[in-house]
């Protein structure tokens, strides 16, 4: 069995996401302690799809090790677009309520868009809105998609200078490789897309300093296209719990390298607990918090 010259070292997401929830936590305690209130988190889920149950019941849990209250709304898998977007409108309109998450997929015969746009833009914390895509394009106030901005909390924790570097975002969907790439261009990388008309990936690929896979292929990308001393973001979670880049050949050229699982996806659920508290602290006049 040939060894690993593994020489990149790794960007440790689990003990990140660790330090930022407990941070949310004792922001939410300083809420609590100064006007009485929890910030809560109300999940609206559509249908019992198992995967769907499992993510909301985590989210929850957390919620709760945090401090932070969790309101939970179901509705069966039949319920029609005006239905949806009247629940999530309720909790926009409800005070006590600070973030929505509507858990996605909801159903081919809902207009998911609209359901989203129900949320109001101060209780985001998702970024799933128009509103929120807008914001973070003109570099205004506003909640970012969550795996997005979980990449960016982990590129700084690890003091990675994105200025003048060339970022390849591989995917563009609209929750992660497109809000990726916005985000790399505000901190000023010159950044590329590729997606699955890409001609040559693999020539793009070889000219990121900061690589960020966000494609939902297993192992998808070989160390021998990775540039020596690049910074490697899988955003990849793959059944057999393996990412789009293949870990073992590209932790040999890259300088750092997130693992899967323990990288990008520990975080997602710790910035959802972070812009909730943060939309508490708003909501109620302690910005700051
Ligand atoms: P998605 O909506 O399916 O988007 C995949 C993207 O990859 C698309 O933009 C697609 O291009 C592109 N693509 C597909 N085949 C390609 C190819 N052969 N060459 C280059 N690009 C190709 O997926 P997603 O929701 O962004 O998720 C991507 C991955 O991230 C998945 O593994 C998912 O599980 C993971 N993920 C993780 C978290 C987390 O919390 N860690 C959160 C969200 C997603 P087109 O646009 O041209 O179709």
């Amino acid at each position: 069995m040939s060894q690993t010259r593994s020489t990149a070292r790794l960007m440790d997401g689990t003990a990140l996401a660790r330090t930022t929830v407990a941070e949310a936590a004792a922001s939410a305690a300083e809420i609590k302690r100064r006007t009485g209130v929890t910030p809560c988190l109300a999940t609206v889920l559509v249908g019992e799809d198992p995967a769907s149950v499992t993510y909301v019941k985590m989210k929850q849990n957390r919620c709760a090790k945090a401090g932070i209250e969790s309101r939970h709304v179901t509705l069966p898998a039949s319920v029609s677009t005006a239905e949806l977007v009247a629940a999530v409108t309720a909790l926009s309109d409800d005070p006590a309520v600070h973030g929505i998450l509507l858990q996605h997929p909801v159903g081919p015969h809902i207009d998911e868009r609209a359901a989203f746009e129900a949320i109001s833009p101060a209780k985001d914390v998702d970024g799933v809105t128009m509103h929120s895509f807008a914001a973070m394009g003109f570099g205004e106030p506003g909640f970012v998609s969550c795996t997005p901005g979980g990449i960016m909390r982990l590129l700084d924790a690890y003091d990675v200078e994105l200025s003048g570097k060339h970022a390849v975002v591989v995917g563009r969907s609209a929750i992660l490789g497109k809000p990726a790439g916005m985000l790399l261009l505000a901190r000023n990388a010159t950044v590329t897309y590729c997606h699955s008309r890409t001609v040559d990936l693999a020539a793009h690929v070889r000219q990121a300093d900061v690589l960020v896979a966000a494609v939902g292929k297993p192992e998808f990308i070989y160390g021998a296209d990775i540039k020596p001393g690049a910074v490697v973001i899988d955003a990849g979670y793959n059944a057999g719990n393996v990412g789009d880049v293949d870990f073992e050949s590209a932790a040999e050229r890259a300088s750092l390298i997130t693992p899967v699982p323990g990288g990008v996806g520990p975080m997602t659920i710790a910035v959802l607990l972070a812009q909730t508290v943060g939309a508490a602290a708003r909501q109620l006049g302690l910005d700051g918090v």
